[in-house]
């Protein structure tokens, strides 16, 4: 493994240990590989029912939970419950990414994060989410520490996974594992609007389970 200079981390509230709720292997091979060289305690999440279709969802789990046999990192395997994403993205499917649909998505998300976290003697709860550039880092934020509130001992880590080079080792660590590069968000209106702006640019549609990092070099 490389050795990146990192800054060296603690968890708020002097905390002993983590639960990070991880959205997929590339966001959160940074996020795990900084944890990990603080010496920080942690155990992963996955959670992440608006992954569609399964197919997709089961390649993204499976590079995850790959990489955390990798560093010897407890992985928490959490329901596929497709039917209450859907019941609760019902009315949203126009929305635009980073709206109102992307809000509750990062809610329901965490929301299970926090209760598993109240349930099992977790402090501190922070998530993978917020490395990509793609995502809103406020709206996560603003999700992450809503659900902590609803539990007294619990607080939402609001590091940001991005700064001191993080972004940029994040595409480094997905390249050397070669990691699955999924090609939109997640969810099944996500992967709808990325093609419609394929189709646009009379680029070629999303084909699932076919990319990974580094292929084109
Ligand atoms: S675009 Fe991404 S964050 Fe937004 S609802 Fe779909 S999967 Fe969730």
């Amino acid at each position: 493994m490389t050795d990146y200079v990192r800054p060296r981390l603690e968890l708020p509230v002097k905390a002993e240990k983590l639960l990070l709720h991880s959205c997929c292997a590339p966001c959160s091979g940074e996020v795990m590989e900084a944890i990990t060289a603080s010496g920080i305690d942690y155990t992963i999440f996955f959670y992440n029912p608006n992954i569609h279709p399964q197919r997709e969802y089961l390649i993204r789990k499976d590079e995850n939970i790959r990489f955390a046999e990798l560093h010897n990192v407890p992985f928490i395997d959490v329901d596929y419950d497709t039917d209450n994403w859907f019941a609760r993205a019902k009315g949203m499917e126009n929305e635009p990414e980073r709206g109102i649909r992307c809000t509750m998505c990062f809610d329901m998300r965490f929301e299970r994060t926090a209760l598993y976290a109240a349930e099992n003697g977790f402090s501190v709860i922070s998530s993978s989410l917020g490395i990509s550039r793609w995502k809103d880092m406020k709206q996560i934020n603003d999700c992450g520490k809503r659900a902590a509130e609803h539990y007294p001992g619990i607080t939402y880590w609001d590091y940001n996974w991005r700064k001191q080079g993080g972004s940029a080792r994040m595409i480094e660590i997905s390249k050397r594992e070669r990691f699955y590069q999924q090609e939109y968000c997640g969810c099944v209106y996500s992967l709808r609007d990325s093609n419609l702006h394929r189709k646009s640019q009379g680029r070629d549609m999303i084909r699932i389970g076919t990319t990974y990092y580094g292929d084109a070099e």
